[in-house]
């Protein structure tokens, strides 16, 4: 962790989508035509996530990330603003806005289509996305937008010893020199044993950790492990909770870890906020709309 950071804040670079939600007896088949028996429409995607869990969890946040001049970019800007979130370098893409069509059937299987839309216009970093890089705090980026662009964001806020986190979602392969600018790695099991190459979760966290000076490894209801100069230093137990929709928990621990330790907490306090934080998410429906703010967080700490 980069203990000496001069700057403040928390910057996301990434991802927002409008999430369209069908639910649905069984996931049609090929040319096969179904009536939903529900449809609603979510904010979405994981840098719009982390970026309102963090601003929720109490840090001033900055989101870098682009929408099209549509009628769902105008959501997903009001959405930011009403978490009183930075918005001033949200590019307005000539793409449309990112959607995610997603349905859920009766026994809460998934099957997803994302679009990328706009989410592809988020290149070539801009003077103004530069100096917010070198004056941010910690730098929080995931894997739905272009890898070359999460490569620069994190070559520019290392040089500038802000502390540098990748949710590494959905998995992909990093290449040597993001993982060389990085303080943090923050994975699913799914991703640790995808990114770390093994079928094996303790082989594949160990590889990761011996690339990454942290590693955080999230384990759902079991809480999460944490790595640190290669070795497994702790776990952080969740709360026992009655849990009603998982979407998002993952965005939500980011988040909220990344304002924790923005904040000045120690690497394992950061976990354990973001890990109450996680937790409260998951006994609410949706992403967004179950995302805590600090006090609900510090509260269900106590
Ligand atoms: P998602 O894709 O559902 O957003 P994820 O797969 O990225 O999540 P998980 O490891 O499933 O990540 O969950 C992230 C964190 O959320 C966990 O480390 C834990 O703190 C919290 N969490 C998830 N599920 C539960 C649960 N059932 N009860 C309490 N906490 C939970």
């Amino acid at each position: 962790m980069n203990s000496s950071s001069p700057g403040s804040g928390v910057t996301i670079v990434g991802s927002a989508n409008i999430d369209i939600v069908y639910g649905v007896e069984r996931i049609p088949g090929p040319g096969e035509t179904l009536l939903a028996s529900s449809a609603a429409r979510y904010p979405g995607g994981k840098g719009l996530n982390q970026t309102v869990a963090a601003a929720r969890a109490g840090a001033p946040t900055t989101f870098i990330g682009a929408v099209g001049h549509d009628e769902f970019g105008e959501e997903l800007l009001a959405t930011l603003t009403d978490d009183q979130i930075d918005t001033s370098l949200l590019r307005r893409s000539t793409r449309a806005t990112g959607q995610a069509f997603i349905m859920v059937d009766a026994n809460a299987e998934n099957a997803i289509v994302v679009s990328p839309g706009a989410n592809a216009d988020v290149t070539a970093l801009t003077d103004s996305d530069r100096a917010c890089l070198q004056s941010t705090g910690v730098l929080l980026m995931q894997l739905e937008i272009p890898l070359d662009t999460v490569r620069e964001a994190a070559a520019v806020a290392h040089a500038a010893r802000a502390t540098v986190m990748l949710n590494a979602a959905p998995a992909h392969a990093l290449p040597a020199q993001l993982l060389a600018d990085l303080d943090v790695l923050i994975v699913n099991e799914h991703e640790a044993c995808l990114i770390g190459a093994s079928d094996d979760l303790a082989t594949a966290s160990a590889t990761l950790a011996a690339l990454v000076p942290r590693v955080i490894v999230t384990l759902g209801a079991a809480g999460c492990a944490l790595y640190e100069d290669g070795a497994e230093v702790g776990r952080v137990a969740a709360p026992r909770v009655a849990a009603v929709d998982t979407t998002g928990a993952g965005d939500t621990f980011c988040g909220a870890f990344a304002a924790a330790i923005s904040d000045g907490a120690a690497y394992g306090d950061a976990a354990e906020f973001a890990t109450h934080a996680a937790a409260l998410s998951v006994q609410a429906l949706g992403a967004v709309p179950s995302i805590p703010v600090r006090a609900a967080i510090e509260e269900a700490r106590a």
